[in-house]
């Protein structure tokens, strides 16, 4: 059997990506991603040459299937996200938990992910946080808000542009002066980190454009 291992990509920058990473993405068979134009940029950087395959959390059952077949085969596998660590809110799962229950060996190669980065250098306690990735559009949305007002650890959310001033009104409802951040477009050109109550970072937040970690800190 060959083994998936779970690169961790860039989330922009294209220099964060480690020895490790680059080593790997040489030695494998071949590379599952999401959206091949997207990897092809990062290949073609590093001068990487190969078989890209593109399994999605929409695609057929079959392509995931298939890419199972190869490890079983004997094919080392890499799987990327387009941003990040696979697996990590995002469609990766799919194929990393059929790996894990089929028995294959799945090898972590570890590096960026906007969660840890975000937090990183948000400024609040870390020892304690909860990452609840994407919150849900409706079932239970309200509830978890509500949550957050007696939450005692940091809490962690992604969210995308179209939603983000949504989410900050939703969040001020709740908490009202609670302190937050907010990370957009991190490792990027227009990388900006805004610290605050909620009221003054949706005053202070004036592009509404790109990748968005949203950080709430504890009660
Ligand atoms: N697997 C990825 C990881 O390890 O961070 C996350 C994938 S998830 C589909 C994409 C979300 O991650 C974006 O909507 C945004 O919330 C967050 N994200 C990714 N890159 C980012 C960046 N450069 N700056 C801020 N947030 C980012």
């Amino acid at each position: 059997m060959g083994n998936l291992y779970t690169v961790a990509t860039p989330i922009g920058n294209l220099e964060d990506i480690t020895f490790r990473a680059i080593n790997i993405l040489k030695e494998v068979n071949l590379i599952a991603c999401e959206d091949t134009r997207h990897t092809l940029k990062l290949l073609n950087h590093y001068d990487i040459s190969k078989p890209l395959i593109s399994y999605h959390q929409h695609s057929k059952v079959s392509k995931i299937d298939h890419l199972i077949e190869e490890l079983k085969a004997g094919k080392d596998i890499a799987i990327v996200t387009d941003a990040g660590t696979p697996g990590i809110s995002d469609p990766g799962q799919v194929l990393i938990s059929k790996a894990v229950e089929k028995g294959i060996r799945v090898i972590p190669i570890p590096g960026p992910s906007a969660v840890i980065a975000a937090l990183s250098a948000a400024g609040v306690p870390t020892d304690a946080f909860i990452f609840l990735g994407f919150l849900p559009l409706k079932k239970g949305r309200k509830r978890i808000i509500e949550s957050f007002k007696d939450e005692k650890r940091t809490i962690v959310l992604y969210e995308s542009p179209h939603r983000i001033e949504k989410l900050l009104g939703e969040l001020k409802d709740v908490l009202e002066d609670r302190k937050i951040v907010v990370a957009r477009e991190l490792t990027k050109m227009f990388e900006e980190i805004i610290r605050g109550t909620v009221s003054e970072v949706q005053e202070r937040l004036k592009i509404i454009k790109g990748e968005f970690v949203v950080i709430v800190s504890a009660k």
